[in-house]
Parts: C-alpha cells; structure tokens; sequence
C-alpha cells in the first residue's frame, strides 16, 4: 500500500458536531486536498504525523504547538452530504489552548487502524477513540517512523 500519503490544506469549520465534547476535536481538511487519500484508500481510521503551519503574523500558536505531532485520522463519509462524500478529519494528539481553524495543516498518513464503525453507545465510541490513539503511539514508536517525523513535506524550521 502506497504508504505514506501526504496532504495539505487549510483546516475547515465542521459542524461543531461534539468532537470537543467527544474530547477528541477533529480537524476537518478540504475536499479536495484529500485527494491522495480518498482516490486509493478504504474508508476508517488511520494514524501518522500532523502538523500546524501559522500565518506569519501569528500570535496565538506557541513554538510546541507547530511541531510534527501524532495523530489519528478518520476517513469517512460525511451523512450531511448524504454520504457521497469523502470527508478527512485529523485529531492531533496534544493540547493546544486555542483553535486554529483557517491554518494550513500538513498530514503524512502511514497506516491503517481500523475501519468506520457503527456505534451505538457515546460510551463505546468514546472508548474506541482512545484505543485507537494508543495504537498509533505505539505504531510510531517504531523507528522507522521517527525519520517520517523529518519528511520534507513538513516545515522544519530553523
Ligand atoms: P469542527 O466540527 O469545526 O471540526 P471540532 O469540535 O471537531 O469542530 O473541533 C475542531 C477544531 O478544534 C479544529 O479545527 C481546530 O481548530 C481545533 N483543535 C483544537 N485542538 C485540536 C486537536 N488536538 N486536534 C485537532 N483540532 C484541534
Ligand atoms: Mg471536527
């Protein structure tokens, strides 16, 4: 499989649909930077590397929070477009204090986690999502993965 897939695109407003509350927001990418993935990947969730790009003029990201970080993606489609389309929504695994919604957001997609499942419980969602974070930790702990950390489609700054 053709590992890793890189995308990039300015991060969208979704519909508030409880992914804060899920404690679990999720950073929806456009249409059509998704491309790479949604022409040759199955539909679930998948783990690799994200990272922040600020505008310039940027006061409200500090230095940690626009590092290559963790993360777990789903890859979907989207009910409120009566699923005929793909939607991407990246949950980065640190704590950012503010939203950065407009902010150009770089993804490197390096595997498999599972696939979309149905719930019928907040509860098992919720538990699910935290699994699949530790599955991805544990994934990048490979060291394979930590040069990933220094791809070039990355900005690795001074
Ligand atoms: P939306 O429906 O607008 O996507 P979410 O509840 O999923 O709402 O929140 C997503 C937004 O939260 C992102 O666009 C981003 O600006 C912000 N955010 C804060 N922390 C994170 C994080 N760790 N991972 C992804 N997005 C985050
Ligand atoms: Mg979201």
């Amino acid at each position: 499989f053709p590992f890793p897939i890189a995308l990039a695109g300015q991060v969208q407003r979704g519909f508030g649909r409880g992914g804060k509350d899920l404690g679990c927001p999720t950073a929806n990418l456009p249409d059509k930077s998704i491309t790479p993935i949604s022409s040759v990947a199955k539909t679930g969730v998948y783990y690799g590397y994200a990272q922040v790009i600020p505008p310039e003029d940027n006061t409200d990201l500090r230095q940690e929070d626009i590092q290559v970080l963790p993360m777990v993606m789903s890859l979907g489609w989207n009910p409120f477009y009566k699923n005929k389309c793909l939607t991407a929504e990246i949950h980065v695994m640190h704590d950012f204090k503010t939203d950065f919604y407009g902010f150009e957001m770089r993804a490197l997609v390096l595997g498999y986690i599972r696939p979309e499942l149905d719930y019928t419980s907040r509860e098992a969602l919720i538990e699910d999502i935290e699994v699949d974070k530790r599955v991805a930790l544990n994934c990048l702990e490979r060291p394979g993965y930590q040069a990933c950390a220094k791809n070039p489609h990355f900005s690795l700054g001074s």
